[in-house]
């Protein structure tokens, strides 16, 4: 294949009965525009049908390609994997549960392209969970913009679009996926939010809990803003 346009990542954790109806939406969304185009499905160590699931679609699929984790390593490992697997000018990640909208990608696209800016990331505007998951999002967010001296208004929206330059900057940490924003800041980016749609989880169980999301990001907050603190921040003048 020629060097694709777009690449397309989901990280996966036991997402079986989701996967044909997340391709099949890809498809409808990115096939009427002049793309190339491919998806990386990052299985992280599932344990259910979703490598069986993957395997049988590639079989028919070529613009398909799957990467396997030894065992459960994180939402972020994976998402790591697929950007270094990645081959596209432009890279999506997205949720393999369905709850992001692949209509969404095409408009923040075009957005990246449009504006020149580095990164699009969703904000989900009709958000479509439970009211005490709802709740922990906002307090997570106002604490992690107080801390992290950030202004972003939902970083736990998986939608995003970057581009290849700012994968190969951006180094991750477990965990650090909630903090994309301002860590591709840090490095000088630009960053822009857009509204997105939002659905329900349709099938299995979100893969975390309000404690393990609670005590580990407001350590993760301190890390980053000792980063933005200590960040390089100079220009050449001659050389
Ligand atoms: N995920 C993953 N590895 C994990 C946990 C989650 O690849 O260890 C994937 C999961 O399958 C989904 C995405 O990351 O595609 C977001 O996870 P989830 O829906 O559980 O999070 P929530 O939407 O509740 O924040
Ligand atoms: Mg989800």
């Amino acid at each position: 294949m020629t060097t694709p346009d777009l690449s397309v990542v989901f990280p996966l954790f036991n997402e079986a009965e989701s996967i044909p109806t997340l391709i099949a939406e890809l498809h409808q969304a990115l096939d009427r525009r002049p793309w190339r185009w491919e998806m990386i499905a990052v299985n992280d160590g599932s344990t259910d049908q979703s490598l069986e699931v993957l395997r049988a679609m590639r079989s028919e699929d070529p613009s398909l390609r799957i990467i396997s984790l030894e065992r459960n390593s994180g939402q972020t490992a994976a998402l790591d994997a697929g950007w270094r697997a990645a081959r596209g000018r432009y890279v999506v990640s997205i949720d393999a549960d369905l709850q992001n909208d692949p209509a969404d990608i095409p408009p923040m696209v075009d957005q990246l392209e449009g504006l020149g800016v580095d990164m699009v990331i969703g904000m989900r505007a009709n958000r479509r969970d439970g009211r005490w998951k709802r709740m922990q999002s906002k307090i997570g967010n106002a604490v992690r913009n107080w801390i992290t001296r950030d202004r972003v208004t939902d970083t736990g929206c998986s939608l995003k679009v970057v581009r290849r330059e700012v994968i190969d900057r951006v180094r991750l940490f477990h965990g650090m996926h909630r903090f994309l924003p301002t860590l591709v800041r840090l490095e000088g980016f630009s960053v822009i939010e857009v509204p997105v749609n939002h659905r329900p989880r349709r099938y299995g169980a979100s893969s975390y809990g309000a404690m393990n999301r609670a005590t580990r990001g407001l350590i993760d907050c301190f890390v980053v803003r000792w980063m933005s603190r200590r960040a390089l921040r100079y220009r050449t003048i001659e050389e």
